[in-house]
């Protein structure tokens, strides 16, 4: 059963900035997945190097045609990729400025009338990185979730 393979690419906005820093590839360098046959696209992520939970196969929505889409399930993949697949580019810049932010706060030690400023920067951001790795956290579940319903069906 070889079905074709997903088209990937890599788009190409800032290829003259991919030099000048992983963070701003990360956000510049979105990476496009289509349809092996239609060429219609299925799958939109930020940054390069990224991995997605799946399957491994589709139907494209389009033309209807199987194809293998690129994901793996979270057992299938290397410590590498899951590394990749919590921590994108975007994330690790994110999670640099909060660092930043907060030591510069902390060392000037700011604050506005008897509140610190400190603390609702602190929440402004880990706010979303809370968010985020709830969200991911959920799509693990799902994918190991998925995985052992399939070991479940190849055993029987
Ligand atoms: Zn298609």
């Amino acid at each position: 059963m070889d079905l074709p393979l997903a088209i990937k690419e890599q788009e190409t906005i800032g290829s003259s900035l991919v030099a000048s820093g992983s963070f701003f590839t990360g956000i510049l360098c979105p990476t496009v997945y289509r349809c092996p046959n239609c060429r219609s696209i299925y799958k939109f992520i930020l940054g390069p190097g990224d991995v997605f939970l799946g399957e491994g196969h589709r139907t494209c929505s389009k033309c209807q045609q199987e194809f293998r889409d690129r994901s793996k399930e979270w057992p299938l993949i290397s410590s590498m990729d899951r590394i990749f697949f919590l921590f994108p580019m975007v994330v690790d810049g994110w999670i640099l400025l909060a660092f930043v932010a907060c030591a510069l706060l902390a060392y000037g030690g700011w604050s506005v009338g008897t509140i610190p400023v400190l603390m609702p920067v602190a929440i402004f951001f880990a706010t979303p990185l809370m968010a985020w790795f709830i969200f991911r956290g959920y799509q693990i579940a799902c994918s190991v979730h998925r995985f052992s319903l399939q070991e479940k069906a190849k055993a029987v």
